[in-house]
Formats: C-alpha cells, structure tokens, sequence
C-alpha cells in the first residue's frame, strides 16, 4: 500500500487534512466546559445530517464502530426474546442478524438474494400477517456495502404503516449517512446507526446514533444487558455536558469539523457529489463490459459499486494485485460473492479526478491479469460523462 494514494475501499475512507488537523489536539478536561463546548456543536450537527425533528429524540456518540453502533440499537431497546423482523442480503444485513440471534433475539429473516434490496412487499406481508404485534422491530440496512445495493427505506416505514403494525425501524446507515440523502424524521426511523469512519470522513473510532422518542421509551422496559452502551447513563450525563467515561475527545473535535466541511459544501451538494461519482464509476464498469452486483438502476448506491467480474475472474485477484503493484486499495467481495465481484468505494472525500486514478488504475490490473478489458475504456466512457453536464457548478466556476 502506497500511503500517498486515496483509498477506494467503502470505508474507511480518505480523511482531509483539515479534519485531521482538528482530530490532533492536546489533552482536554472531559470534565471541563472546555469538553462541552466542543461537544455540542458536533451533537448539533449530527441532528442535521441525520435529518432528525427539531427538539425531538436524542443523538448519542459512542467510543465504538459502527457494530457497537448495532449493539446499542438492540441492547438499549428490546429485551430476550423479542422479535425482530430482518431481511439478509449482503454480509452486512447478515452480520446484523447473527448479533441479534447471539444477543437471544428471535429473527424472523427474509431471504433474499444478494444484488437485490429490502423486500417491501414481504415486509409488508410478514407484519400483516403478525397480528399479535411480535414483531418488536424492522431492521434495515439502508447501504448494503458488500454489495453496493440502496433501499428504500422511506417505502419500508409505508409497508410498515400499510400493515397498521407498531414495529419500530431501526436502520444501518453506516455507508450511507453523510454521503446520501437520510431522513431520519420524515422516514419514521427509531435507530439511526452511523460510524466515524465513512461518510464523516474520520478514523474509526465513533458510533453515531439518533434515536427516536418512541425508541427512547422502549428503554426503561428492555432488559438486554447494557453498561458501556447504556444510553441512560449517556444522556444523564450528556445533559451537564460531559459523558460517563472518557470520551474520545480528538475524534469529536474531528466530526465537528466534518460536518463543518459537510456543511460548507452543503448537504445536497455533497449528495450530488457522490451521485455524480458513482454514475461516472457505473458508465466506466459497463464499458468494461461487466456490470454492478445491484440488479435495477433504483438499487444503485451512490458510495459502493460492487463489480461483477467475467466469468473466469477472480475479483480478489484484481484486489491483491492493485496493492502489491501499484499500492491502491479496492474492496474484496465478501461472503457468497467473493471471488465474484470486487469493490470500488466511492464515499467520503473525493472529487472526479481522484476517482479517474481509481479507475485507471483498476484498468492496469485488468491488463496485467489478461482481462478482457482495452485499457482507457471506461476512464474514457467516466471522462465523457464528468465532462458533459455532468460536471458539478462549484468546480467548474
Ligand atoms: C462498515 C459497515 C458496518 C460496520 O461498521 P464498523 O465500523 O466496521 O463496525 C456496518 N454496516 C455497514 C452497512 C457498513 O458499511
């Protein structure tokens, strides 16, 4: 790996060096108003880009990644037992669902296969069909990273309000928040789940929740087991400014900066952004010839495009060779579709011309491998398409 390349693994992604910049500090009081007064800007600031309703519900930050993120979601909400209503398609739905059945929940899963998205109607089905309310919570993963597959969750929370059912929505939004538009308030959402390290631009490090008053009232009656995650300990303390242990003080400082940054480009503006590299991405893997994992156009992510590779490839192969060769990190496939596609991340901190390195450069390892691919194909069919009104305003006044 070469460290002056940009990464275009899904995360964790290029951090700028104005965030960088913020995260190095010296030690601080956490104790102190000093701690507070950098913590409520970045808790502000979470609100807005999680979409939340003014005044209502609460964001919590956790020492964590986005898995503890999952873990509080469930522990601070539900209790053994429960149901929980999820569907598996890609390593990250699964991972979720396999936490859940450790943490002695009952998960109603639906299949369905990887390169589709959350199946609405048989959600819709399965809570109709739950008249006893089981049902404690629908789990969703907004960006489904192993496969580069968005749903729809707004069409969940109305098969959710179709059925008449009182579940709660609870959703991954890891690779998706601050790179794709979210909603949290007009989508019904419970449990917000992001991480540090994706479309906030940072280390890993923090897991960053919004929660719903409904959520928030399930809490006294949950009895999964929870003390570092207990979100009753955090807003306690949260409301005098501090936190019930030490705080990871650097990396706050760091995401008050990002969304600063968000914020400077504008939410939308970022959202185009990141629309606009991921169709330039998609344009240069259908001139290769090969095509995204997602199966429609409407399922295409925005931060993740999993290449499905010729019959005979080896995504993986490609991933290896990208490093040792030429120190530029890509995604491997995971989970059923290893081997079968390779990831190119395209979230975060990255303009059209950093992407055009990513794509150049998979095109040589294409080359080297004796793909069946002419080198400049798809940087060109990307060129085409970030050159003709593709381009965004900013950059080009
Ligand atoms: C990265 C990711 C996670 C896991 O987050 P960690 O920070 O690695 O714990 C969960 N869900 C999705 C969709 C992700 O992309």
């Amino acid at each position: 790996m070469s460290l002056q390349n940009p990464v275009f693994i899904p995360g964790p992604t290029n951090i700028p060096e104005a965030i960088r910049k913020a995260c190095d500090m010296p030690t601080l009081d956490h104790r102190s108003p000093a701690f507070a007064r950098l913590f409520r800007p970045a808790v502000a600031g979470v609100r807005r880009v999680l979409g939340m309703a003014d005044g209502e519900g609460e964001v919590i930050i956790l020492p964590s990644t986005g898995t503890g993120g999952w873990e509080a979601a469930i522990s601070n909400t539900l209790s053994p037992g429960d149901t929980v209503l999820a569907a598996r398609f890609g390593m990250f739905s699964h991972r979720w669902i396999d936490m859940c059945q450790r943490h002695g929940l009952n998960v109603q899963t639906l299949e369905t296969p990887w390169g589709e998205g959350a199946p609405l109607a048989a959600i819709e089905a399965a809570l109709r069909s739950d008249t006893a309310h089981a049902i404690r919570a629908v789990l969703a993963t907004h960006n489904e990273t192993a496969t580069g597959v968005k749903s729809d969750i707004a069409g969940i929370r109305r098969s959710m309000d179709a059925a008449g059912h009182p579940a709660m929505l609870f959703v991954d939004g890891v690779s998706s928040i601050g790179s794709m538009p979210f909603e949290m308030a007009a989508w019904g959402v419970d449990v917000a789940v992001a991480g540090s390290q994706k479309g906030f631009m940072l280390p890993a490090g923090l897991a960053i929740l919004g929660v719903s008053p409904k959520a928030l009232a399930a809490m006294p009656t949950a009895t999964l087991p929870r003390t570092f995650f207990d979100f009753a300990d955090m807003l306690r303390t949260y409301a005098a400014g501090g936190y019930p242990y030490t705080p990871a003080v650097g990396l706050i400082a760091g995401l008050a900066r990002a969304i600063e940054m968000l914020e400077d480009e504008g939410l939308e503006a970022v959202y185009a952004r990141h629309s606009r590299i991921a169709e330039g991405v998609r344009r240069a893997v259908f001139a290769w010839g090969m095509r995204p994992c997602a199966v429609s156009p409407d399922l295409y992510s925005d931060t993740v495009t999993a290449v499905v590779v010729p019959e005979g490839c080896n995504g993986t192969d490609l991933v290896k060779l990208a490093a040792e060769s030429y120190g530029m990190a890509f995604g491997v496939g995971l989970g059923e579709v290893a081997g079968k596609v390779f990831r190119i991340g395209h979230l975060g901190s990255l303009t059209e011309p950093m992407m055009l390195s990513g794509l150049a450069t998979a095109e040589m390892c294409m080359a080297d491998l004796g793909w069946p691919v002419r080198l400049g194909s798809g940087v060109a069919a990307a060129q085409d398409y970030w050159r003709h009104g593709a381009r965004s305003a900013k950059a080009a006044a």
